[in-house]
């Protein structure tokens, strides 16, 4: 483990020098809202952000990603052949990312890597990005605790964690990504006092809370599915999808082909559970055609499922994207408490 002392000013110049060798991502203010994106000549990283609106979740797993191609021009020799469409995963950066976000792609990761079921697109671009995090103090109000983010000092998603201590930064590696990253960083050598200083960092008075989900692994998962709580809880849903949408952990998607001329792309492109064109089968048949249902599916998924088949914690990190994005006040908190005190 290596630490390092950064100014703030000389972690923006830590993050352009990366750019020799990585394609770097840095959180810039566009409009009103922060999001990531490629760290360009003239570009301003804002490392005091708070939270971007949609997660960096698409620098893994794009929002739309040719998979394969094809041309069904049969005066080409390997018409009607897919072949694997070119793809970028040379290293990259995410620098600025905030430990909940880091923790979502392990999160997502027990599902696009396992021992029956390996995503090879998602595998080479996760072993591709080095995460370079911020640690601080300035959670809101509408995040919570998870398993799977505990709180504004929880690194377990890392590979360099930075901790704010007011007039700079501290940077630690935490894996072999992030050795290789900070020794490209630079950086001062770090006092005794300033190690000590990381070390007593704490989440303060306003870290997140947990929601109650200690009792939900217990529940029958029939129970739960036949509760009349979801009519309650679905009862305004306007089935948006922006709670999926901007959610670091939903990994729903759909395949398609597209068709130019006599050439065409086989796409993988984020869906929603919460559109009933997802579930439509081509017979017309629709297993989740009524709102409540996908509601339901929504957090069952997240909350049961997900906890019962991993025994990884909910498939959430609290970032509460969704409890602020959705126009109707759903909040998964709520859901949280009612799953967990449900009784038959
Ligand atoms: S954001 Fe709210 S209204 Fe929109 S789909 Fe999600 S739960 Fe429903
Ligand atoms: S709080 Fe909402 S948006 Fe954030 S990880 Fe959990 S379910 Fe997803």
């Amino acid at each position: 483990m290596t630490t390092k002392s950064f100014t703030k000013d000389a972690l923006i110049k830590a993050a352009d020098g990366l750019r020799k060798s990585y394609r770097v991502f840095v959180p810039v203010k566009v409009g009103k809202f922060h999001e990531f994106k490629l760290f360009e000549d003239g570009d301003k990283p804002d490392f005091e952000y708070r939270k971007t609106r949609k997660s960096p979740k698409g620098l893994i797993f794009p929002q739309s990603e040719r998979m394969l191609e094809y041309s069904i021009d049969e005066h080409k020799p390997d018409h009607h052949i897919m072949k694997e469409s070119p793809k970028d995963y040379s290293p990259q950066v995410v620098f600025g990312i905030r430990p909940y976000d880091a923790m979502s792609f392990k999160v997502m990761d027990v599902n696009f890597d396992t021992e029956d079921y390996k995503d090879p697109w998602w595998i080479k671009r996760y072993a591709a990005t080095t995460l370079v995090g911020i640690c601080r103090n300035d959670l809101d109000s509408k995040m919570f605790a998870t398993e799977n983010f505990s709180g504004p000092y929880d690194i377990r998603g890392l590979d360099v964690a930075l901790y704010d201590l007011g007039d700079k930064y501290i940077a630690k590696s935490l894996t072999e990504k992030g050795e290789k990253a900070l020794a490209a960083m630079g950086g001062n050598d770090v006092s005794a006092a300033e190690l000590a200083a990381i070390e007593k960092l704490t989440p303060d008075t306003n870290a997140p809370q947990a929601a109650p989900t200690d009792k939900i692994k217990e529940k029958v998962v029939n129970d739960l599915f036949d509760s009349t709580m979801w009519e309650d809880i679905a009862n305004g849903c306007i089935n948006c999808g922006a709670c999926t949408f901007l959610c670091p952990t939903c990994w729903c998607f759909d395949i398609q082909d597209e068709i130019h001329k006599r050439e065409g792309d086989r796409l993988r492109i984020w869906d929603s559970c919460m559109f009933p064109l997802y579930t439509l089968h081509a017979s017309g048949h629709n297993p989740r055609g009524k709102k409540v249902q996908r509601v339901r599916n929504r957090f069952m998924h997240k909350i049961k499922y997900y906890l019962d088949k991993y025994e990884k914690g909910i498939m959430c990190v609290g970032c509460g994207r969704c409890v602020e994005a959705c126009p109707v006040n759903i909040d998964i908190r709520r859901v949280c408490e009612l799953m967990n005190n449900f009784t038959k």
